[in-house]
């Protein structure tokens, strides 16, 4: 029978699942941030071997936290936008609730779930692996190839990549957070406010606005050379 959960049992019954995973995991979530517990419990997992998924759907990972994941085997990274469901699974334990996949070792909101065991509700169990899965095929598969992360690189020999859009979501030049991609605002709003106080456009910064990337920016200049000539540039 399938069991009721509250936000304690929730969070209880989450982390359960990813600790009691054998095989696979399943982790469905449109909100994706990494606590440390989180990160570690997902790392423990792979380390044993288990084939990971995750499916996404709100862009806000910052590069150090897309860095840590490529450091994991075996995991597999979708975005699917309009995603508004969780659901977290292993081969044998599943919990569909409200609560969002960061928010298992936080315990500030009113959640509710429910528990099933492939053994004693194996239809509920296969349909939500099968709406799952019918998920997973419209979605995007992300290559969580590590970023470069290192100041002032020598670009000379890198192949230029063809001019793409430009990004809808950017990065504060300050601390990496993800904010609307617009060279104009390349901080967000506690950022600002402190850069403000000072209103130097020529102070120095690590974060390109664009790309994430370790660079010196600035508020006159808030994206590396790459992204300027990709995104900014006019083709004539
Ligand atoms: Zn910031
Ligand atoms: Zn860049």
């Amino acid at each position: 029978m399938a069991e009721f959960l509250t936000t304690n049992g929730t969070s209880y019954h989450i982390e359960n699942v990813i600790i009691g995973a054998k095989l696979k995991l399943v982790l469905v979530s449109p909100y994706l941030q990494l606590s440390k517990t989180f990160f570690e419990r997902l790392k423990d997992a792979a380390n044993k071997g288990v084939q990971i998924k995750i499916i996404y759907g709100k862009d806000e990972l910052k590069p150090n936290e897309r860095n840590s994941l490529a450091e994991l085997k075996n995991l597999e990274l979708f975005f699917f936008e309009n995603l508004h469901a969780k659901c977290y699974f292993n081969e044998r334990e599943m919990v569909i609730t409200s609560m969002n996949m960061y928010e298992f070792s936080e315990k500030n909101n009113r959640e509710m779930g429910v528990f099933i065991t492939k053994e004693n509700d194996a239809k509920l169990f296969d349909k939500a692996i099968d709406e799952t899965l019918s998920i997973m095929q419209s979605s995007e598969l992300i290559g969580l190839s590590k970023t470069k992360r290192t100041l002032h690189q020598d670009r000379s020999n890198q192949t230029r990549e063809k001019k793409r859009k430009k990004p809808t979501r950017g990065y504060c030049v300050r601390c990496e957070d993800r904010i609307p991609y617009d060279i104009r605002k390349p901080y967000c709003r506690d950022c600002f406010n402190i850069w403000f106080r000072y209103e130097n456009p020529e102070y120095e910064e690590n974060v390109c606005h664009g790309c994430g990337e370790f660079e010196t920016t600035n508020m006159n200049k808030p994206v590396c050379y790459d992204c300027f000539t990709q995104y900014e540039v006019k083709t004539v």
